[in-house]
């Protein structure tokens, strides 16, 4: 339709019929989890969950926010779900993940922003799942970011990830709800509270950002001391959210990519669909045998 570019024969996307996906899909019915594969209509969703990849969506499927990007409900949330956390580890346990990566829709309504409940999903991981690697992908906690660090970094998480998804100049538009510099404030905090914690953020691109501001953007989180970087083409998910102003080639991926190696991060993943939590575990597991 009007409005709505091709997508480029490099964004194909295999429907999720697979063994895997089904038992996938069974597991997290059963435990009442949400997943953001589902709810971010991710286009990896076959092929992870083949592998049997999952990334879980904690405290609710409805966000206080409404980034221009992204495909979750947006509304009042409902109560937060004391058995989340205990249903979270049986699911990491069920599919055996040696990593498991654990974000949330944001919660301005919850007095901690809902670090709490990271907080308790970690504890119930570590208790019956001592072996899995944790990734935690969280909100800003606007206005509530220290308490709710303080929290998070004490618990241990192995990784933190917050993505400052684009940047800075297109913030009004695509993140409303958001400020850049207080979402590079949150890594740089998370480092200083425990350099043994390896963060993590990233970017999409497609959106109508400047390559120097990618550079930029890049520079900024080396400054925080960022160690993994993520970059990947923006998807519109429906005709009500944010155009695609460009589809990147996988070259201009490549190029990104080697830009971000130059400049130290420890891990660089950039291709046109990259997602944050794809591959994570497998990175995870190079770094650290590294
Ligand atoms: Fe889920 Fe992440 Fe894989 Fe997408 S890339 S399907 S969000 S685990
Ligand atoms: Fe989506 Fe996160 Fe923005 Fe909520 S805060 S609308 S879940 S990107």
């Amino acid at each position: 339709p009007e409005g709505r570019r091709r997508k480029p024969d490099w964004i194909r996307v295999k429907a999720p019929v697979s063994k895997g996906y089904q038992e996938t899909r069974k597991l997290m019915r059963d435990l009442n989890l949400n997943t953001v594969c589902e709810e971010a209509a991710c286009p990896n969703i076959g092929e992870c969950w083949t592998k049997k990849h999952a990334t879980v969506m904690i405290l609710g499927d409805v966000c206080t926010r409404a980034c221009a990007f992204c495909n979750v409900k947006t509304g009042m949330p409902r109560a937060v779900d004391p058995l989340e956390p205990e249903h979270t580890a049986a699911a990491a346990a069920a599919m055996g993940l040696e990593h498991i990566v654990i974000t949330s829709v944001d919660r301005d309504d919850l007095a901690d922003g809902g670090a709490g409940q990271f907080v308790k999903v970690i504890q119930a991981l570590r208790r019956e799942t001592p072996n899995t690697t944790i990734e935690i992908l969280t909100p800003d906690f606007r206005g509530k970011m220290r308490p709710a660090l303080e929290a998070i970094c004490a618990a241990g998480p192995d990784v933190y990830n917050h993505n400052l998804e684009t940047v800075p100049r297109l913030y009004p538009t695509i993140r409303p709800g958001a400020r850049y510099y207080a979402s590079l404030r949150l890594l740089e905090e998370v480092k200083r509270h425990d350099p043994l914690i390896f963060t993590k953020s990233g970017v999409m691109l497609g959106l109508g950002e400047q390559r120097l501001e990618v550079h930029q953007v890049m520079d900024d989180m080396r400054c925080a001391d960022v160690d993994f970087i993520t970059m990947g083409q923006y998807l519109q998910p429906t005709p009500k959210h944010a155009k695609v102003e460009e589809f990147v080639t996988p070259k201009g991926f490549g190029a990104y990519g080697a830009v971000a190696r130059a400049k130290g991060f420890l891990q660089v993943a950039s291709t046109p669909l990259t997602r944050s939590s794809y591959h994570a575990g497998d990175d995870f597991a190079v770094m650290k045998a590294a």
